[in-house]
């Protein structure tokens, strides 16, 4: 064969391929270890959804429903949208990507920051698109850094709030000035995947500003069943934003995005808030017990407004996750994203934070680092 490879696809960097936990724990030698490293939510989703996909499972035999129409009316209906201002993705993952193939070309600029969450460079690599990344300044976004470097070539700009990995967030009149000053032809997209960790009080309202967009820039708000919901491994996000935007999303997507399972799973995990609200509830316990534990052992713990948070630890992170992984304890080293001694830690169950702070506190004397 010969293959002629386009420059800007060769040179993507593929993403890190893990191994599943029964490889780790094999090439290891551990069993029971506990995964704290990917900010999945630990107390698993509501039965109610569970027992809808099962239920969906007899229609496998047919293509789902195209437009996904109870889902979005549920989602409309919980968040006050319109139907027309909500896009589902395969993942908010694949909003991202919606967003990417409708609106950069060869040549065009995105804005990102790093550390961020990566997968928004990617699909700009995959386009042709021109990544212009701004470091964070003191672990959160760098607005003004952003208003200097944005151009008319700037099609998108993508900020978690919260940051992963830092937790950080910005909210109300930082964000407000921030817009004003932007030019009216970028799309602010705000990925707001641990949105739902945050007090509702301190939240963007993102849907004002997708309404009112005269004067400033589109705003795109992106949410997930990912994390608050406990259903990452069924990929269910979606996208707000105004009508017009929708519009074209949908141009670019495939007919059948969202898988039947999907689908019936989502919308019976809609209808059980309760079990939603526990999460959050457990999920700030957790983390408030796990920080005062951390600091409690002479770390120091981040603030966070999400289900993780950074954690100082006084020596080199890759080697004390290498430790932990020894005793079966699975956190995330953030030296490769330029914080040498930082790893970040998901929430746990109680018992799984017990046996995260027995492991941190071993592995901190074994290497020396008290
Ligand atoms: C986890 C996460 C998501 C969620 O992605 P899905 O495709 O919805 O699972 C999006 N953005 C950030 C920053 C995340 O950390």
């Amino acid at each position: 064969m010969k293959l002629n490879i386009p420059e800007h696809i060769e040179n993507i960097v593929p993403y890190p391929p893990g191994k599943p936990l029964e490889e780790l724990e094999r090439e290891y030698g551990i069993t029971d270890s506990i995964k704290l490293a990917s900010n999945e939510n630990p107390w698993g989703p509501s039965p109610e959804a569970v027992a809808a996909i099962q239920d969906s499972l007899q229609g496998l035999h047919r293509y789902p429903d195209g437009s996904s129409f109870y889902l979005t009316e549920a989602l409309a209906r919980w968040l006050g949208a319109g139907m027309d201002e909500v896009v589902l993705g395969n993942g908010s993952n694949e909003v991202i990507e919606f967003l990417v193939k409708a609106f950069v070309n060869t040549g065009d600029e995105v804005i990102t920051s790093h550390p961020s969450f990566l997968m928004y460079q990617k699909f700009v690599q995959v386009r042709g698109g021109k990544n212009t990344v701004l470091p964070l300044k003191d672990m959160e976004h760098d607005l003004e850094g952003i208003l200097e470097v944005v151009s008319e070539k700037t099609k998108l700009i993508f900020l978690d709030n919260p940051n992963n990995p830092c937790g950080t967030f910005f909210s109300g009149e930082k964000f407000i000035s921030f817009l004003n000053r932007l030019p009216e032809t970028v799309i602010l997209v705000l990925d707001e995947a641990y949105v739902d960790f945050v007090e509702p009080e301190k939240r963007i309202d993102v849907l004002s500003y997708i309404r009112h967009s005269e004067g400033v820039p589109a705003v795109v708000a992106l949410r997930t069943f990912s994390k608050a919901f406990g259903l990452a491994g069924l990929r269910v996000g979606f996208g707000l934003m105004h009508r017009k935007i929708a519009g074209l999303l949908h141009r670019v997507r495939q007919p059948f995005n969202i898988n039947l399972p999907a689908q019936a799973g989502a919308l019976a995990a809609l209808s059980d808030i309760s079990h939603y609200n526990q999460n959050l509830r457990k999920t700030k316990a957790g983390r408030m017990w796990l920080s005062d534990q951390v600091e409690q052992l002479g770390c120091r713990p981040y603030p966070s407004s999400t289900n993780f948070f950074l954690i100082d630890v006084g020596g080199d992170a890759t080697r004390l996750y290498d430790a932990m992984l020894h005793k079966g304890v699975i956190v995330r080293s953030m030296k490769a994203y330029g914080y040498p001694n930082f790893i970040r830690i998901t929430v746990g169950t109680e018992a799984e934070n017990a046996r995260f702070i027995k492991a941190l506190t071993d592995c901190r004397s074994e290497l020396g680092y008290v």
